[in-house]
């Protein structure tokens, strides 16, 4: 009985076998673990925040799931499907550079109109904020989310006019290790 859904269809194993960076075997791998812990095979935000909790039960993960739900629910239907968890993950944990840059480039355009303004900024930076809570120790002029966001849009804001492309944040993020590391936040959760 199990046996039926723990298989992944033919046609989508070849889809993405193309698309992820992950071979047939580890597909059928992290589907059988996604079924097995998501059974209806859609993950619901409550279940995603669950992921969160475990590894920041100090700090507030909420809102940060909720951004980082929101860039794996591509169709935006409000649930996370297998094949949307596998794209992300494969890009988030095997991705290039400029792949992983490009995916938090989503994750900070929060309303996808190809800029991150400083609201939009700061509503991440606050979120990761209250996630890592103390964990983290940051110097003196960037240990508030709103100081982080300044110093970020100084480094980054080539032409000043308060909002990043996509090529200045790809440019500003190779120049900071600060911006990947904070990626990296994320990168070890899934
Ligand atoms: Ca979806
Ligand atoms: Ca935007």
């Amino acid at each position: 009985m199990g046996k039926r859904v723990s298989k992944l269809k033919p046609e989508v194993l070849e889809k993405l076998t193309k698309q992820t960076k992950f071979t047939e075997a580890e597909l059928h791998q992290w589907y059988k673990g996604f079924i097995h812990d998501c059974p209806s095979g859609k993950l619901s935000f409550e279940e995603f925040q669950g992921i969160y909790r475990q590894f920041f039960p100090q700090g507030d993960s909420a809102k940060f799931a909720k951004f980082v739900f929101t860039t794996f629910d591509e169709n935006k239907d409000g649930t996370v499907e297998f094949e949307e968890f596998i794209m992300a993950l494969s890009v988030t944990s095997r991705g290039s550079l400029d792949e992983k840059l490009n995916w938090a480039f989503q994750l900070y355009d929060l309303d996808d109109d190809g800029y991150i303004t400083k609201t939009e900024m700061l509503s991440i930076v606050e979120a990761i904020f209250s996630m890592v809570g103390d964990a983290v120790n940051l110097p003196e002029e960037e240990n508030t989310p709103q100081k982080r966001v300044d110093k970020i849009f100084g480094l980054m804001d080539k032409n000043n006019d308060g909002r990043l492309s996509l090529e200045e944040f790809l440019i500003g993020a190779k120049g900071d290790p600060s911006i990947v590391q904070a990626l990296s936040v994320y990168d070890g959760l899934v």
